[in-house]
Parts: C-alpha cells; sequence; structure tokens
C-alpha cells in the first residue's frame, strides 16, 4: 500500500467509526417506521391478518377514542408522514384526515368507502330508512352521522373481505417477492371468516325477535346481516345527565316498542343509562364497537366479531337471565 493511500485509509476508517452509530441509530428509526397505520382499530384486525410476517400494523386512533370526535396529535402527523401505507375508513367518519392527507403520495393511501367493490355494498344511512330515532336537544355533542352511507364499514363482515382484498393487493404492489404470504395469509382470513360468520348465525338465531335500542347507531351492517332486532337508537352525550324531558320521552319509547335491551358504549357513565331504565324491566347491556379490549393478532377480526356477539347475547337472551 503506498503511503498516500494508507492515510485516506485510516481516514475513512476513522470517519466511519465515527459514523456508525449514526448510521445504525437511522436504521433503527427507518425500520419502527416501516409500516402500515389503520385508522380505527377494527381495520387494523383486517391489515395486521394480510400483513403478518411481513410488516408491522400500526393504529393510528388510541383505545377510548372516537372517531367522530378525535382530532389528531403532533406525533400522529408525524407516524402519517413516515408510514408506508395509511388505511382509513372516509371523509364522513375520519373529517380529520382529508387535510393531512393533501400532501401524501396518493399511492400511500387506502380510502376504504371510496373502493367500488365497497361501494357497491354500502348502506345508506339510518336515517333515511325512517327508522325510530329519537332526538335530545344537545348543542355540546354532536354524535350524529351525516354522511349519505353508514360508515361503519368493519361491522360487515362482508366488506371486512373487500378490505382484505384490497389490502392484500396493495401490498403485493409495495412487496412484490411477499406475494405468495400475501395470498396465504388472505386465503386464511377469508376461510376463518366465513367459519366465524356462520358461527354467529346460529349464535344469534334465538333472539331475533327481542327488540332493543343503542345510543350509537353504529350496528347497521351487522344487524341487518344477522336478522336483529334494533328498535332505533338514542342520541345522547353520555358525559352529562339527561333531562327529565329527556328521560320521560325515552322511557316512552322503550314501553311502547316492549324492548328487552338498551346498548350502551363504553365511554357511557351507568349512571346516566340507570336512569333512563329506572321502573322499566329493560335491562343494560354494553357493546363495543372499536374493539378495545381485543388485542392485535391475525384472528384479531374475528374474536372482535365473536366479542360482540357475546355482548348481545349477555343482554338479548332471556334464558341466560
Ligand atoms: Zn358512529
Amino acid at each position: 500500500m503506498k503511503k498516500n493511500t494508507r492515510i485516506k485509509f485510516k481516514r475513512l476508517s476513522r470517519f466511519l467509526k465515527i459514523l456508525s452509530p449514526f448510521l445504525i441509530i437511522n436504521g433503527l428509526i427507518l425500520n419502527a417506521n416501516a409500516n402500515i397505520i389503520s385508522s380505527v382499530k377494527p381495520i387494523a384486525f383486517i391489515t395486521q391478518a394480510i400483513s403478518d410476517g411481513v410488516t408491522n400494523t400500526d393504529i393510528l386512533l388510541p383505545d377510548g377514542t372516537s372517531p367522530h370526535t378525535y382530532s389528531l396529535k403532533p406525533s400522529d402527523l408525524a407516524k402519517i408522514k413516515t408510514a408506508e401505507l395509511i388505511i382509513w375508513v372516509g371523509e364522513d367518519l375520519e373529517t380529520f384526515m382529508p387535510t393531512v392527507l393533501k400532501n401524501i403520495d396518493k399511492n400511500k393511501q387506502i380510502e376504504l368507502m371510496d373502493i367500488p367493490t365497497i361501494k357497491s355494498l354500502l348502506r345508506t344511512s339510518t336515517n333515511n330508512h325512517g327508522q325510530q330515532k329519537t332526538h335530545t336537544h344537545n348543542n355540546d355533542y354532536d354524535h350524529d352521522h351525516h354522511g349519505e352511507y353508514d360508515e361503519h364499514i368493519w361491522l360487515s363482515p362482508k366488506i371486512a373481505n373487500e378490505i382484505a382484498q384490497a389490502v392484500h393487493d396493495k401490498l403485493i404492489s409495495i412487496y412484490p417477492d411477499k406475494k405468495g404470504i400475501f395470498d396465504e395469509n388472505l386465503n386464511e382470513f377469508t376461510v376463518k371468516l366465513a367459519e366465524t360468520e356462520q358461527n354467529i348465525a346460529k349464535k344469534l338465531i334465538n333472539v331475533q325477535n327481542s327488540g332493543y335500542f343503542v345510543f350509537h347507531d353504529a350496528y347497521g351492517y351487522f344487524e341487518s346481516q344477522f336478522g336483529l332486532k334494533n328498535l332505533g337508537s338514542f342520541t345522547i352525550n353520555p358525559a352529562v345527565q339527561p333531562g327529565v324531558q329527556t328521560v320521560y320521552a325515552i322511557k316512552r319509547e322503550l314501553k311502547e316498542h316492549q324492548a328487552v335491551c338498551v346498548f350502551r358504549e363504553p365511554q357511557f357513565s351507568p349512571a346516566v343509562i340507570e336512569k333512563i331504565v329506572n321502573g322499566t324491566d329493560v335491562r343494560i347491556g354494553e357493546l363495543n364497537p372499536l374493539g378495545t379490549d381485543i388485542t392485535l393478532s391475525k384472528n384479531a377480526y374475528s374474536q372482535f366479531l365473536l366479542k360482540l356477539t357475546q355482548q348481545l347475547l349477555d343482554c338479548l337472551d332471556k334464558k341466560l337471565m
């Protein structure tokens, strides 16, 4: 080695030594960011089933938050900017998304309600179906769904299959060499879901005549597939005690329609609901439309649907009482 070259080599190795910690840190950051973000948890259940073994799935909305009222934090924006793929439902649900996604590559986004095969399976919002709906005047809580279509698409197993297909196709375009894994994952998901649907149908057949009310008009896809008897929904602020008139109006509805149950969601304080059913035979159940207590895994989506089924049965099935 000539003297000149040796000096150059020494300089280079010293330079690399100084640089190496940064390279490692940078590598870790890149790895942590190489993931797919789903807006709400049940969409992440589906994504996880398809991406399993290839890439990470992350959820944008923390447990216990509602997509109807969520606002993005700076850390969410950072996540979105560095994500490989962002999967969200649609602008009627995540109203905070379109602005943020304007500057993100279109190829890195899937807006589910925009996919033609999903569009054809959408049901119009209950508002247009002439179902019972009791509105209570409330200025600080607006949880009405204003969109033309029911945006709670993760509660439809039929749409879940289409979501899985769309995620599968997109992932193949990102990782063409992993096609085999994605194909297998999709097949497993579809088979498992078909089995779960049959299982749920069998379980719910006995409660198809038990009428109930909900406090969140979110379950339409599930209810229509499994023939459940939703009598209507009440819109109230879960954090505020309803007034005397509201309580009276809801009680009258419960009696008139011979409701068996009212279903609250985890964010409702039991006191509010107890006031409403007090003096009636109506039972209080709880439904969780976002799979809050379910861990992200390959089978999480089926677990989520089965948990919901069990929650319905716990209140609607008189034999259990
Ligand atoms: Zn909703």
